[in-house]
């Protein structure tokens, strides 16, 4: 049985798939204990325990997906969000606390191994995995190996600069800084939070994506002026990356990914900013939602 643990921001989840097929056999989602490092410790191996029990197995290792990355030089956790884990040696404490061998790995890249194993992404060779949440991450997977970089590093798209901004978004990018105290980076316009900046730019109001998505579909003219150029924006943050690496798919992610019209209009926008014009790649939804990073940390486990 391969144990997965999802560290999200404001719940832990446990997935425990069956070795064959990957089907789910035991799953549960409890509160993430915020600013709180020991907690976080426990309630991992509580789960596990339970699970265990459950099920009437003792597995020798757990995957866990982390916010942020390993430090190649430190070897403790560095960028994550969650920002208690920062700076804590995660990966030997919780081998400590629950006796466990562990595999650590950023969310991002446990979404697009999850698509890539047996997802949206399974018969693909090079899949780019993007998550587009709260924040945005993404994973570079080949043949069902994450690229993590020797800095830990790969698939991190999110904190490069938007590509080609016009004077309108170059003044938004001298005014807003991203958390990693940079400007203009690419996750503060194509995430589901500049997505909902954008709107209250254009209409005064701050609201739910959600929300907005209802808006635009009723032919709201904000939203609809919004979407357009937040698909301009993806657009470019994609095309640039793909004239990089040029993936054999492209799987979205997170709460932007269920806008439909998006995968009308994506693929012949990226087109328009591609070099040569010509872009054949699928851009394709997530099968396995929010799912995805309890199943790709418990894909660390396989031998
Ligand atoms: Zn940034």
């Amino acid at each position: 049985m391969l144990f997965g643990i999802d560290l999200g921001g404001t719940k832990t989840e446990i997935t425990v798939l069956s070795d064959n097929n990957y089907a789910v056999l035991f799953k549960k989602r409890v509160p993430t204990v915020k600013n709180n490092y020991a907690a976080t410790l426990t309630t991992i191996s509580a789960l596990v325990d339970e699970a265990q029990k459950a099920l009437n197995v003792s597995v020798d290792s757990i995957g866990v997906a982390i916010p942020g990355t390993v430090s190649a030089i430190t070897h403790t956790i560095k960028n994550a969000n969650s920002y208690w884990l920062n700076g804590q040696d995660l990966l030997h404490d919780l081998e400590k606390t629950t006796g466990k061998k562990v595999f650590l790995e950023n969310d991002a890249n446990c979404f697009a191994l999850s698509e890539a194993v047996d997802g949206a992404g399974k018969d693909y060779k090079v899949v780019w995995g993007l998550i587009l949440g709260t924040g945005s991450g993404t994973g570079i997977i080949i043949d069902r190996k994450t690229i993590e970089g020797r800095n830990g590093l790969g698939g991190e798209w999110g904190h490069n600069p938007l590509p080609w901004m016009n004077e309108y978004e170059q003044e938004i990018a001298k005014i807003e800084q991203c958390y990693c105290g940079k400007h203009g980076c690419i996750e503060t316009f194509v995430s589901g939070t500049g997505f909902e900046a954008e709107y209250e730019r254009q209409s005064g109001q701050r609201l739910s994506g959600v929300h907005i998505a209802k808006l635009l579909n009723s032919g709201n003219k904000d939203a609809a002026k919004t979407f357009n150029l937040y698909v301009d924006r993806l657009a470019r943050s994609i095309a640039c990356f793909a004239n990089f690496i040029d993936p054999d798919v492209i799987v979205l992610g997170g709460g932007m990914s269920n806008l439909d019209v998006l995968y009308q209009e994506l693929p012949h926008k990226v087109k328009e900013y591609i070099f040569g014009k010509e872009f054949v790649t699928p851009i394709v939804k997530a099968v396995h939602g929010d799912s995805s990073g309890g199943r790709g940390a418990a894909f660390l486990c396989r031998a």
